[in-house]
């Protein structure tokens, strides 16, 4: 599978109340075609600005990409003109946000915002378009099309607001889906039901999507890899089976260890990780996980850790091979915590 995405050492700042912060400091990881990709961490870890960036949207909220590379099929964004990137946006690379009611505009009906989504890529007349608003609402899982086409967002539930979203990323075939918390608002019936459509339309489309989720479990249904990011940064980068057979970072470790049992609980903070995440006005010196890692050395204090390659993954870890030699890292899986899909 060869690269649809490739972002190498992006930087990207904002000005905030209190001073400059690097919301994602010296980010790279590559998504495959086909494949789908979960960016994972707490809150606060840049997840959603490493999506903005790629979309090039933080622009309009004060944020400035300060470094780095954002390849899409080998062109780099960061060298797009504006028009260029409207043109990209949507026809190329779509993206659900976390709310659907504030992602739809409550005058209009979701015909008129399923159709002007389809009108704005494809030139066809407004009955066409409205067929093809049809067959999209349909595909996403809505019975009677038609009738759903004629109400306005208030009218439907989170979960078929959801739906409508999706509906509209996909108006323009997207090559790749960046699907920022989507069903974070949602029951877990609804949830289950918008993540089984995505796994369809990645499968029945070859469609790359990029899912950002602070719930690993989540991650483990749906991911190919999996990347863990914290206060900015890249921890791990696995794939999916790798990771809960062995996590090779003390973060991703707690991670797995916090994941709520499958018994339907979700959305539990993660305890077991002691601390909270620093602030990025005073990022720690030396690796960043340190002030909570039970691992950490004088070293780690000091010095940042490099990413390494160690086989098919990625870590940032000065202590990787000695924790593994002890085995401190001991899976979670084993313990019945979490399933992955083989
Ligand atoms: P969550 O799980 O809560 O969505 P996240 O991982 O998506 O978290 P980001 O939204 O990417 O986190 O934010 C990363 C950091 O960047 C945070 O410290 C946040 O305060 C900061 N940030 C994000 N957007 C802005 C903005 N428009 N202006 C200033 N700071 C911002
Ligand atoms: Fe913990 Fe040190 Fe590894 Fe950071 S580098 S995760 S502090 S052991
Ligand atoms: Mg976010």
């Amino acid at each position: 599978m060869d690269n649809i995405l490739e972002v190498h050492n992006l930087v990207t700042a904002y000005q905030g109340k209190k001073g400059y912060i690097k919301a994602v400091d010296g980010v790279s990881f590559d998504v495959k075609r086909g494949e789908t990709i979960c960016i994972v961490g707490e809150s606060g870890s840049g997840k959603s600005v490493t999506s903005m960036s790629i979309m090039r949207l933080v622009e309009f909220e004060n944020g400035e990409i300060l470094d780095g590379e954002i390849r899409y099929n080998q062109e780099n964004l960061l060298h797009k003109s504006d028009e260029e990137m409207r043109q990209i946006r949507g026809s190329e690379i779509s993206m659900i946000f976390q709310e659907p009611l504030t992602a739809l505009n409550p005058v209009f009906t979701i015909g008129k915002q399923v159709t002007e989504a389809i009108l704005f890529h494809h030139k066809m007349s407004k009955k066409k378009a409205m067929e093809r608003a049809e067959e999209l609402v349909r595909l996403v899982g809505i019975s009677d099309p038609a009738a759903r086409l004629k109400q306005y967002p208030h009218e439907l539930s989170g979960g078929m607001r959801q739906r409508i979203m999706i509906a509209i990323a996909l108006a323009s075939e997207p090559k790749l889906l960046i699907a920022d918390e989507p069903t974070t608002a949602l029951d877990v019936t609804i949830e289950a039901q918008i993540l089984e459509l995505l796994r369809t339309l990645r499968r029945e489309r070859n469609m790359s999507i990029m899912l950002i989720t602070h719930d690993i479990g989540v991650a483990a249904e749906m991911a190919d890899q999996i990347i863990i990011m914290y206060a900015g940064k890249i921890m791990e980068i696995a794939p999916t089976k790798d990771l809960f057979d062995q996590p090779l970072h003390p973060y991703s470790f707690g991670l797995l260890e916090s994941v709520p049992k499958m018994d339907g609980e979700r959305g539990v903070p993660l305890t077991s990780i002691n601390g909270s995440i620093p602030s990025l006005h005073d990022v720690p010196k030396g690796c960043r996980f340190a002030p909570r890692c039970p691992f950490a050395t004088e070293k780690c204090h000091q010095e940042e850790p490099p990413m390494e390659v160690k086989g098919n993954r990625q870590v940032a870890c000065w202590h990787v091979d000695h924790l593994l030699e002890q085995n401190l890292l001991q899976n979670n899986s084993q313990k019945g915590g979490v399933t992955v899909d083989e």
